[in-house]
């Protein structure tokens, strides 16, 4: 893979529609992400911020209908998610998958064809994640602040063009919030990585300090300004933005169950069968 040397890359999004089982999620999301920049995607939940993190690195079950994604001109809606990390776009899901049996130093050395023990431990020693994690397998019983941690630590060691952070914050303490968007920080300052940090609270943002930040409601963006965005936010919420706007729909909703984030419809079901059956 060829670094980014001393050049600007460009990440961009465009009029990008996503359907999920049937229904359209993503209604025309279009977004540029430069190289160094952070920009944050805020949004309520079950707005489609999980559902664009997802479409953008491939995920099966979720259906590009119309739209293109492009790093430097090149797309990656026609590539497999693999292709895509090869191309330079990374993605911290909201819930990191566990993969017992395949410690993080397999995972990234396969990923990058290389011996990357001494990058990791120091990434990990810089973000508190404990030797004892490196050696089990990635995310296997890891704590959600865990998880969050080890995700960054993945982050700093590939150092991908672009990384799109879906809720890096959930689940962290104020110290792991601060560690992990720090870094966050000085990767895109440092080492030039763009990032789209989507969130649904302001809090992480002063660590990020983005550039940009976007309003995402009912599957697009729908309005984009600088920092103080993010404040105003704050102060008067989604609903207030979405009335200024005149937008009745914050979220999107899909019938049905909403979706288990493993993946599993069994997990959480009444194994007696449904009382009022
Ligand atoms: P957010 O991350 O903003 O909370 P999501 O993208 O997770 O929102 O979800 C947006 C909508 O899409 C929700 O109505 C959710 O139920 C639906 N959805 C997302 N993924 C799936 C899926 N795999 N199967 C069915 N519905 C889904
Ligand atoms: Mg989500």
């Amino acid at each position: 893979m060829t670094a980014n040397v001393g050049g600007r890359s460009t990440f961009a999004i465009r009029d990008l529609h996503v359907s999920v089982a049937g229904h359209e999620i993503l209604r025309g999301v279009d977004l540029e992400v430069r190289s160094g920049e952070v920009h944050a995607l805020m949004g309520p939940n079950g707005s489609g911020k999980s559902t664009l993190a997802h479409a953008l690195m491939g995920r099966s079950d979720y259906h590009v209908t119309r739209g293109s994604v492009t790093i430097d001109g090149a797309e990656l809606l026609d590539k497999p998610t693999w292709r895509r990390a090869q191309l330079g776009l990374f993605l911290a899901m909201q819930y990191p998958v566990e993969v017992p049996g395949v410690p993080l130093a397999a995972l990234l050395g396969a990923a990058r064809g290389a011996d990357l023990t001494a990058a990791i431990r120091h990434e990990a020693a810089a973000l508190g994640v404990r030797d004892e994690l490196l050696a089990r397998g990635v995310n296997d019983e890891f704590s959600g602040g865990e998880k969050k941690r080890a995700e960054t630590v993945q982050l700093a060691v590939l150092e991908p063009k672009f990384a799109v952070l879906d809720e890096i914050d959930s689940g962290l303490d104020v110290d792991a919030l601060r560690d992990v968007a720090r870094r966050v920080y000085a990767l895109a300052r440092e080492r030039s990585v763009g990032v789209l940090a989507i969130t649904h609270y302001a809090r992480v943002l002063e660590e990020l300090r983005p550039d940009r930040v976007h309003v995402f409601l009912g599957g697009r963006i729908v309005r984009s300004g600088g920092p103080e965005l993010a404040d105003e936010l704050e102060r008067t919420g989604y609903e207030t933005i979405a009335a200024e706007l005149g937008i009745d729909e914050l979220v999107v909703e899909v019938g049905g169950a909403p979706p288990d984030p493993f993946g599993d419809p069994t997990i959480g079901a009444n194994p007696l069968g449904d009382p009022l059956a």
